[in-house]
């Protein structure tokens, strides 16, 4: 897939915008006022879930400028109420959100990803 131009309106026929409306099914991990988490469909680790607000914002840039400083907090507290309940504080996990372009996001909405299972080692691979 191609990386999107976060510079473009909200789409929401996006694939997270159809999840969020329950639309399109998720394996959900846990859902709050602020943020659904549920399992990426193609894994890159033993644990890969995604993180994503209810608001709708393309992006990291979009949402860190846009968003009130209570959607902010509630994604940030949700993010880790998830790495809790996945049992990852213990051994630790990778958090990722890919932005625009260079970041190679694929999908129009902002997504955290939580990496986990397994000992990670280099930052960045390509
Ligand atoms: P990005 O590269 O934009 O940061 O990551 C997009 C992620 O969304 C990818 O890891 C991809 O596997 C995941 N993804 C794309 N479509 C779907 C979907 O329909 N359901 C789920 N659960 N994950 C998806």
């Amino acid at each position: 897939m191609m990386p999107i131009d976060p510079r473009l309106p909200y789409d929401d026929n996006n694939v997270f915008a159809r999840i969020l409306r329950g639309e399109l099914p998720c394996k959900k991990v846990h859902e709050d006022e602020f943020a659904l988490a549920f399992h990426d469909i193609n894994p890159q680790a033993p644990v890969h879930v995604l993180v994503i607000p209810k608001g709708r914002y393309v992006s990291w840039d979009d949402f860190t400028r846009l968003a009130a400083g209570e959607e902010i907090a509630g994604f940030m507290r949700s993010v880790g109420e998830v790495t809790r309940i996945l049992e990852l504080d213990q051994p630790g996990y990778r958090l990722l959100v890919n932005m625009g372009g260079h970041g190679h996001q694929e999908v129009p909405h902002l997504h955290l990803h939580i990496f986990g299972g397994r000992q990670f080692y280099h930052m960045v691979a390509d």
